[in-house]
């Protein structure tokens, strides 16, 4: 699976942001030190990226417009994929930009 068109920009994480982000207690994925937007193509604002899941929370690194924050989302956006019932955003709620969703690599929208 994939994600629909993201922003893509890409963004170094610090060697404290790796090491707090794999300390985390009962952290999902020993993450590494490239990561890049996950957010829709061509959304306003900061960029962000999903890097680590804890039970009952995913963090992510906001950057960009002199910020760099990393964020606990305990709430997931609701919004249903229109072309693949059951299919929720990728992103949290309240994010900013178009929603993001997981698709099989060689989907094509119906014509
Ligand atoms: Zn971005
Ligand atoms: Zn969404």
């Amino acid at each position: 699976m994939e994600l629909t068109s993201t922003c893509d920009e890409p963004v170094r994480l610090s060697h404290d942001e790796v090491t707090f982000l794999n300390d985390l207690p009962g952290a999902a994925f020993d993450i590494g030190y490239f990561d890049s937007c996950s957010l829709a193509l061509g959304h306003p604002g900061a960029h962000a990226t999903s890097l680590q899941a804890v039970p009952g929370s995913s963090w992510w690194l906001v950057w960009g417009f002199g910020t760099r924050i990393l964020l606990p989302h305990t709430k997931e956006c609701d919004a249903e994929d229109p072309f693949w019932p059951a299919e929720m955003c990728f992103l949290y709620a309240g994010h900013v930009g178009d929603h993001v969703f997981l698709r099989p690599p060689d989907w094509l929208p119906p014509v």
